[in-house]
């Protein structure tokens, strides 16, 4: 594996790859490996005959007192986890390569979707996102890119980023990884105490009772969003946010649910870390028969 660290190189080494007529995936992370992030990387070894790792903690997708300089940094341990995976390049850019002017003044505006879920509190956060990922589909070129459905937002605005801005790159999205107790890896699990990250397995149990009111047939959101808001309750957790959405445009739900995929997703603090969960209900189509 090699780390590359200049723009110029990696673009040049992806458009080596390309001229010999092989492929490239792409795994956009801001690093502290854990098992989420390596099966992103198993993915994208699937997909193409190269993968790249990018490993960025980006400034531009963090607010102001949010915890970008206390985001945990192991360069040493993650590289030697991306090699021991497989992982052919890691893309390590340094701030002053992606942001040389410190200022961004062209940036990518996302709308409506980065206004809901996660938006209502970190109103810059996907635009950051949206910007630093389309600055990577630039330098890398890949033929694929692929996220975590942990990020359940994340993913349905690179989805329509690219269909948006026309990018030549196709999305790939990995189930989320979980922990024996259900919670969902996360970097930012690093943050909680022992007592704290069993408090937090409760996100994934009220989701869980979510989507077993949902599979029982209950098809009224505002019901499926009440099973998941009085399991968090029990655990003595408030939600920043329990909502069920459009899977796709991240759009109102009907009331009652029509035939279609949503997002049942959460956001909460516990102790001193802000998670994130979410799981898809799918309404199938009625049969024609
Ligand atoms: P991060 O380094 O946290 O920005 O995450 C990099 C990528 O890994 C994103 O596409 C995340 O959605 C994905 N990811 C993070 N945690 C998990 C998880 N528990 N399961 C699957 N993917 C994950």
């Amino acid at each position: 594996m090699q780390v590359v660290t200049e723009i110029e190189a990696m673009r040049a080494i992806s458009r080596e790859v390309h001229h010999r007529g092989e492929s490239v995936a792409l795994v956009p992370t801001m690093g502290a490996f854990h098992a989420g992030h390596l099966a992103l990387m198993r993915r994208a070894r699937e997909l193409a005959t190269v993968t790249v790792v990018s490993l960025f903690v980006n400034p531009l997708q963090f607010g102001p007192g949010e915890d970008w300089a206390r985001y945990p940094r192991r360069l040493e341990s993650d590289r030697a986890a991306a090699e021991a995976a497989g992982v052919d390049y890691l893309f390590v850019p340094s701030e002053s390569a992606m942001y040389p002017h410190g200022e961004v003044v062209a940036r990518v505006v996302v709308g409506r979707m980065a206004e809901v879920l996660c938006g209502r509190s970190r109103p810059t956060h996907f635009n950051g996102v949206a910007t630093v990922v389309a600055k990577l589909f630039h330098i890398v070129e890949p033929d694929w890119a692929v996220f975590g459905q942990k990020d359940g937002q994340q993913v349905a605005i690179i989805r329509r980023m690219v269909e948006d801005l026309n990018f030549p790159v196709r999305i790939a999205v990995v189930p989320t990884v979980r922990e024996p107790t259900g919670l969902a890896l996360s970097s930012r699990n690093e943050y909680l105490t022992e007592a704290e990250r069993r408090k937090a397995a409760a996100l994934y149990q009220a989701l869980s009772a979510g989507q077993a009111r949902f599979a029982g047939g209950e098809r009224h959101p505002q019901v499926l969003v009440e099973a998941v808001r009085a399991v968090l309750a029990e655990a003595g957790i408030q939600p920043e946010y329990v909502e069920l959405v459009q899977a796709w445009d991240l759009g109102a739900a009907p009331d009652p649910l029509a035939p279609g995929a949503y997002l049942l997703a959460v956001a909460a603090w516990v102790g001193t870390a802000r998670l994130i969960d979410n799981v898809i209900l799918t309404v199938p189509e009625p049969s024609a028969s």
